[in-house]
């Protein structure tokens, strides 16, 4: 079973993540976490060459291969092999991420974006995704830049993340069967359990 879990910086992504892998592994589940970009040798080198600002300016096309230079890497090193094993993979961001980041908000063209990631992702589609909904884009930006202090992807300023944060809300309409959205601005308990049921049918529960 492949779950990934989508949102704006600061939704709150990695803690849910965590707690749901908890309860799984609590009942004999065999689980693996992921983050993109990132979750192999390759793709963490890649993580560091994207998200550190001392590099320079990239260009949005640059941006995007390597972002599905990851993909292309971790699908095939292992989150393939993984689902093949039967595991359960829960990855924090896939390709929604580069739909809103890279298209929505760089404005890359969304055909191409598209393209290239069924391109990088070889046949492998999330079985569901949780896209985890902060009350507001400045209100998940400061969340954002309070843990991890500012990247260069938040120093793009607020209309940005608007965007991306527009191209996340629709993301539902366009995949309702795979994307459900949970709201994480309450009590982070409650966000657990609404996670827990948004993924319930997926893992047999
Ligand atoms: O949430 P996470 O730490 O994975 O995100 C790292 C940064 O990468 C975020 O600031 C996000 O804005 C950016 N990102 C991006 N394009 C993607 C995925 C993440 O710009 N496809």
């Amino acid at each position: 079973t492949f779950i990934t879990f989508e949102g704006g910086d600061g939704a709150g992504k990695s803690t849910h993540i965590a707690f749901l892998a908890d309860a799984l592994r609590s009942q004999g589940r065999e689980v693996l976490c992921l983050r993109e970009p990132g979750g192999t040798l390759i793709g963490e080198a890649l993580r560091g060459i994207v998200l550190d600002p001392s590099h320079g300016a990239m260009t949005p096309e640059a941006e995007l291969f390597i972002y599905e230079a990851a993909r292309a890497q971790i699908v095939s090193e292992v989150i393939k092999p993984a689902l093949e094993a039967g595991k359960v993979v829960l990855c924090d961001r896939f390709y929604d991420s580069t739909v809103a980041y890279q298209a929505y908000g760089r404005g890359l063209s969304l055909d191409f974006v598209r393209s290239a990631n069924a391109f990088a992702c070889q046949g492998i589609r999330p079985h569901r995704t949780v896209l985890l909904k902060a009350a507001s884009s400045a209100d998940s930006l400061h969340r954002a830049t309070r843990a991890q202090g500012a990247d260069r992807m938040e120093q793009a300023g607020l209309d940005f993340h608007e965007r991306v944060n527009q191209a996340f809300e629709g993301l539902n309409q366009v995949d309702p069967q795979r994307v459900r959205v949970v709201e994480s601005s309450g009590p982070k308990s409650e966000t657990a359990r609404a996670v827990f049921r948004a993924v319930a049918d997926c893992v047999g529960w």
